[in-house]
């Protein structure tokens, strides 16, 4: 088991697997906790070091490593339910021209949040379909809907992951499995609060974090936090969204309906 608590009042995930990548902080992490709270294992796969037991190093750019991660959680719990392919990267920070535009860099962020996620598809595809039930859930982001929002590759890559979706959800229907995007607007999480740095070299990390919040977020009187996306992919990995498959989940306040 992770060390996470697992008081809660519903069991929301009681019995099912889980494999987070990205799981070691922002958005993943949020999630393992919300899954463990409600009845799930996970296994985290992530690059970075993590307190949870149940951590597996992972570079999900590499898909033996992927594999790797998906065999992990069948070998420790006889099964994966659901596969939360959520590791991510935001490549160079600052846009710039195109003519100027860094072609490795593109490559590498290519390599982590799309191609990663057709390898964690395939992957978990590859152990839920015998049984004929499981949830795929990609984190996509408004950056893959809405031009102009983020750098460019970036952006491409996040709609790679939207297109990627629609592409194999027919497919994995007729297996019984379901896979479906997130796509959240901005979040203070590091991945985000590294570009702030970038940006604001000179405001502390309070002021930064309150741009974060103020200037970007569109909901008046609220912030968006990594646990709204967490019950997000928990209602997509559990049993209630049981007919849900191919879609898109904003969790963005509106700001890709505009
Ligand atoms: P984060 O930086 O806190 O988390 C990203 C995680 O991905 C980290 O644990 C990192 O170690 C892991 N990771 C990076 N490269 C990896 C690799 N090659 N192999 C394995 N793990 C790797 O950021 P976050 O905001 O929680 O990001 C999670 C996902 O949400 C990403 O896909 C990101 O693009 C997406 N997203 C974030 C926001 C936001 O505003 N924070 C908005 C929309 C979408």
């Amino acid at each position: 088991r992770c060390g996470y608590s697992t008081a809660s009042s519903s069991q929301r995930l009681a019995g099912k697997v889980a494999v987070i990548t990205g799981g070691a902080s922002g958005i993943g992490k949020a999630t393992a906790e919300e899954f463990v709270r409600n009845g799930a294992k996970v296994v985290l796969a992530s690059e970075l070091d993590a307190d949870a037991a149940c951590y597996t190093r992972c570079d999900v750019a590499d898909e033996a490593q992927v594999a790797a991660a998906v065999d992990l959680a069948v070998a420790r719990h006889g099964r994966l339910d659901v596969m939360f392919n959520n590791a991510g990267i935001s490549g160079a920070l600052t846009p710039v021209p195109l003519a100027s535009l860094d072609i490795t860099d593109f490559d590498r962020v290519m390599a982590v949040n799309a191609r990663a996620m057709l390898a964690g598809v395939k992957h978990a595809a590859r152990v839920m379909t015998p049984r004929r039930r499981g949830s795929i859930i990609c984190t996509a982001s408004t950056a893959g809907v809405l031009g102009s929002v983020a750098p460019h590759p970036y952006s491409v890559s996040k709609a790679a992951v939207l297109g990627l979706v629609r592409a194999v959800a027919g497919e994995m229907a007729r297996s019984g499995v379901r896979v479906n995007a997130i796509s959240p607007s901005y979040i203070p999480t590091p991945l985000v609060m590294r570009t702030m740095e970038e940006w604001y070299p000179k405001a502390t990390a309070e002021e930064r974090r309150r741009i974060v919040e103020q200037d970007v977020n569109e909901m008046e009187g609220t912030v968006l936090e990594a646990e709204d996306v967490a019950r997000a992919a928990l209602y997509l990995a559990s049993d209630e969204a049981k007919y849900v498959n191919g879609h898109n989940l904003a969790v963005d306040g509106g700001y890709t309906v505009g």
